[in-house]
């Protein structure tokens, strides 16, 4: 089946998530018909399938998700079909990341590596993402399956197919904060403490200091506030608890212990001026990390250029993906379609593209 049939079977299934266990039914049938060896893994609601052909080194590694995020509403062509138009593929999961899975599998018939290849599909990446891969990986370890190298299919082209390689990616984590003061009438401040002033105070602090300049691989840090609220609906009230929140995209100059000190010196600043109470919580969402082996960079980018001519730009931008896990266990890369469309309604993908990132695999796979 050509690249375009099994983007478009992949499509049809409604795998919003964790929905995704018929489609990868159909995935591990294909795989198995190619002398793969497959093992499904289901945590909870999630389910997940490894895939292997061949026991050699290297063993190289896709990974990805068969789930979807919903589709919304207002679509030119119903999401869940892969209507074809003026050589256009439509349908929720047409980039991120169906056809990039349909690539991959368009490409293994012709791919005779010297090692083996493997597939890890889960159907948890685009929700909570704590029982797909992250549960899948000790297995891997526990059974000989730790890869000489990883790519996921992620869509990390901007402009052109393959114009961008991500590398690594920055950390995020977020923190919550609760300040308490003491509630009162606003006619009467003497015996009141406002819980907002400090908390403003300490928002001040944080979003006016730089946290760096940047490194050669990643951009500076950034701190943004996404959540303030204090629970008062009366205009005579002076509140008496206050909350927000802020999340950082961080690089790896920074790091949890890092950041929790950060946020725990610039309150204690503001606790001593206010005489306020702070509680903080940090939430850890991914750890900023580079891959491990330049080399690995390399033979993917090489293979881009071998196919389109083009040099891709290796980054570390953009959100978090499953590369912060895998990366735990070895060199991961990150190359697939254009990513303007992803996640929105009337998300599509060119024939083109789709063809030529299954020659880039192609060549990914078959080179090693
Ligand atoms: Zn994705």
């Amino acid at each position: 089946m050509d690249v375009l049939e099994l983007t478009q079977r992949l499509i049809e299934f409604d795998t919003v998530t964790p929905k995704g266990s018929d489609c990868l039914d159909y995935i591990q049938a294909y795989v198995e018909s190619l002398g793969f060896e497959t093992t499904r893994l289901p945590f909870g609601e999630v389910d997940n399938l490894f895939a292997r052909r061949g026991t050699a080194e290297p063993h190289i590694m896709f990974a990805g998700h068969v789930d979807v995020v919903p589709p919304g509403e207002g679509w030119t062509h119903s999401p869940f079909t892969g209507v074809v138009e003026n050589d256009i593929l439509w349908g929720r999961g047409a980039v991120d990341m169906k056809g990039a899975i349909g690539a991959f599998l368009a490409a293994i018939p012709y791919s005779q590596p010297k090692g083996s290849i493997s597939l890890l599909l889960t159907s948890d990446e685009e929700g909570p993402a704590k029982e797909g891969v992250v549960k899948v990986l000790p297995w891997l370890v526990e059974n000989n399956h730790v890869p000489t190298f990883a790519l996921v299919g992620e869509p990390t082209s901007s402009e052109r197919l393959a114009d961008t390689i991500k590398n690594g990616r920055r950390g995020s984590i977020s923190f919550d904060i609760e300040t308490y003061g003491t509630q009162g009438h606003v006619a009467y401040p003497h015996l009141a403490n406002n819980a907002a002033s400090p908390l403003l105070a300490l928002l001040g602090i944080l979003t006016s200091t730089t946290l760096d300049e940047g490194t050669p691989d990643f951009d500076p840090s950034n701190l943004e506030v996404v959540k303030l609220n204090m629970p008062n609906n009366a205009y005579n009230v002076i509140p008496g608890v206050a909350y927000a929140s802020v999340n950082i995209r961080y690089n790896t100059l920074h790091s949890f212990e890092s950041l929790t000190n950060f946020i725990h010196d610039a309150a204690r600043k503001v606790k001593e001026e206010f005489g306020a109470t702070f509680v903080i919580n940090p939430i850890l969402s991914a750890e900023p990390f580079l891959s491990s082996s330049a080399n690995w960079g390399n033979i993917v980018a090489k293979a881009v250029e071998s196919e389109t001519g083009l040099k891709p730009l290796m980054s570390t931008s953009g959100g978090t993906s499953d590369a912060r896990f895998i990366q735990k266990i070895c060199p991961v890369v990150e190359l697939g379609l254009l990513n303007k469309t992803a996640h929105k309604v009337d998300e599509q993908v060119s024939l083109s593209d789709l063809k030529t990132l299954q020659k880039i695999y192609e060549r990914i796979f078959l080179d090693q």
